[in-house]
């Protein structure tokens, strides 16, 4: 232990849990908790657990004889990174919540707000998949499909806060409907829960993306058939990602990706035959699964620091 064992405390704020972390300066873990968010609470009874969690982080971590130096959030939703603001979360409820001062405030530390997405793919980025590489596209495919475009170490945020939403580029005009209102979208198309609920409904049988994977494998023809429509369909949306920004590596997330040889091999030979002049990237499952957005809250934090000490 060094003589000022600095971490900083990292909380990674999903619909149904927080997963939270003390993080030194390399990235190595010393602490974790999970906890739950209780979103049913509305966004103030949230925002509010979101903050004794980050104290009670700070304390353990003075308890245990270390300095809590920076704090870094991170949440789902549209998110202002510039102005530290939760603009607008559909399944955490926030509508403008000064996350950051809030936090900043309360620790007495400096502190980061992020999106969950982007400080996934900025960890997968900088410690995971995509180390190698230094332009990295990080896709998570699960519930919905979200993306972060990370070049150099940063991710991009857009705009609007609004950037990596490859989830409802259009694929299938007049395709099935999306959770956005309109028809067509990527993830209406090949998200896990897409997969399933196509199947589903083909089938009469309720099925997750997982079974559809395994009864493909198996031969089942229904199977095949929408499998094969799933990973066509991400071929697309990915080839489109391509044209748009030209990585090196396509590193893929979330839980369609533990399909692992079922999805990579279909879906590199696709993706080959949609490119043209584009370079092929190469396509690797993200390597450290669901801890991924707590390391980059982390990141964000150190990052935050970095800034300031210049
Ligand atoms: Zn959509």
């Amino acid at each position: 232990m060094s003589e000022r064992d600095e971490v900083v405390v990292a909380l990674d704020v999903g619909g149904t849990g927080m997963k939270c972390a003390l993080v030194r300066p390399d990235g190595s873990t010393v602490h974790t908790e999970r906890h739950a968010t209780g979103a049913q609470r509305g966004p103030e009874a949230v925002a509010g657990t979101i903050l004794d969690v980050a104290e009670g982080l700070a304390g353990k971590a003075r308890a245990d004889g270390r300095t809590p130096v920076a704090c870094g959030i991170v949440v789902p939703g549209v998110v202002d990174e510039a102005r530290g603001v939760a603009v607008w979360s559909a399944n955490v409820g926030f509508r403008d919540v000064p996350l950051r001062e809030l936090a900043g405030t309360r620790l007495g530390l400096p502190a980061a707000l992020g999106h969950d997405v982007r400080a996934g793919g900025l960890a997968e980025a900088r410690l995971g998949a995509g180390r190698e590489a230094d332009q990295v596209l990080f896709v998570a495919i699960g519930t919905g499909i979200a993306a972060a475009h990370v070049v150099g170490g940063s991710a991009a945020t857009g705009a609007h806060g609004a950037a990596g939403e490859i989830g409802h580029i259009l694929v299938r005009p007049g395709g099935p409907r999306c959770g956005c209102g309109r028809t067509g979208c990527l993830e209406a198309v090949s998200s896990a829960s897409a997969i399933g609920r196509r199947y589903a409904e083909l089938s009469g049988a309720p099925t997750t993306a997982a079974e559809v994977a395994d009864r493909a494998a198996a031969g089942d023809p229904l199977a095949v058939e929408v499998w094969r429509e799933a990973v066509e369909a991400l071929a697309d949306g990915l080839a489109t990602g391509q044209a748009l920004y030209d990585v090196s590596t396509v590193v893929l997330g979330g839980g369609l990706a533990q399909a692992g040889p079922r999805l990579f091999g279909p879906l590199r030979t696709a993706l080959r035959e949609r490119l043209t002049f584009h370079r092929e990237p190469r396509l690797v499952a993200a390597d450290l699964g669901d801890e991924a957005g707590c390391l980059g809250a982390a990141l964000l934090a150190l990052d935050t620091l970095a800034k300031e000490s210049r």
